[in-house]
């Protein structure tokens, strides 16, 4: 299992500078972030030895678990919290994250700022958008979202872009260009967009972080 998530991690490279050159962009310009929710240390030392350096996870205790130990071993580590954020976990957060993909609400972003000032710590901040208006989803629904920036700028926080997950029964090609044209009119560089399924359409629309996990680790056992 963990020789054959190197051969994923090097398919999954090979699969982003392809769609990169087919949509004229330059690959460097899109970082992969290997997810590895629900993996051990062991399988994720597999894709650490491959060359991989940028990992995601959606919970802030199983990364608390997991990653303390794995960064000692390999201080480069860079590590995103890709899933919802309650406000008791924002020291936690704080402490461990590189960056955080899930600022939804002003309650967050408000706990967020004075974590920030009180550790100087400045993880970089992605704000999720709901992009289908699905009620059981996460994310600021796109009526909403230029007034949320704004507000967010306001309070002092400087997020670098936005973060979607497209409804699963509908094509993700015009979410993603949804996003990206929400972060063009608010002066958003970075787009956090794609998966193992459909990484290769995000970076046609723009990607410039995408979250990889199945395809690289190979199918998860546990339920997330
Ligand atoms: C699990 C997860 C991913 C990765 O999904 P795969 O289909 O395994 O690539 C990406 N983004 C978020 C928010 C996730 O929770």
């Amino acid at each position: 299992m963990q020789d054959s998530s190197k051969a994923r991690l090097l398919q999954v490279r090979d699969a982003l500078e392809a769609a990169a050159r087919s949509a004229d962009r330059d690959p460097a310009e899109i970082d992969l972030i290997a997810v590895s929710k629900t993996f051990n240390p062991d399988d994720i030392r597999a894709v650490i030895a491959a060359g991989q350096r940028r990992f995601g996870e959606n919970r802030v205790q199983e990364s608390l678990a997991k990653w303390p130990d794995l960064r000692e071993e390999t201080p480069d580590i860079t590590l995103d919290l890709i899933g919802p954020l309650q406000t008791n976990k924002v020291r936690d957060a704080i402490g461990l994250f590189d960056a955080i993909h899930t600022l939804d609400r002003m309650r967050l972003a408000r706990a967020l700022m004075r974590e920030m000032e009180r550790t100087g710590r400045r993880p970089k901040l992605f704000i999720q958008v709901n992009t289908g208006s699905e009620p059981q989803k996460s994310g600021v629904l796109p009526e909403a979202i230029d007034p949320f920036i704004a507000e967010v700028r306001d309070l002092g926080l400087d997020p670098v872009g936005l973060m979607c997950i497209p409804p699963v029964d509908q094509a993700p090609g015009p979410h993603f260009a949804l996003l990206r044209k929400i972060a063009a009119r608010n002066g958003l560089a970075r787009l956090s967009m794609g998966m193992s399924h459909d990484f290769e359409t995000a970076i046609q629309f723009g990607a410039t972080d995408i979250r990889v996990g199945t395809a690289i680790f190979g199918e998860r056992t546990t339920a997330h």
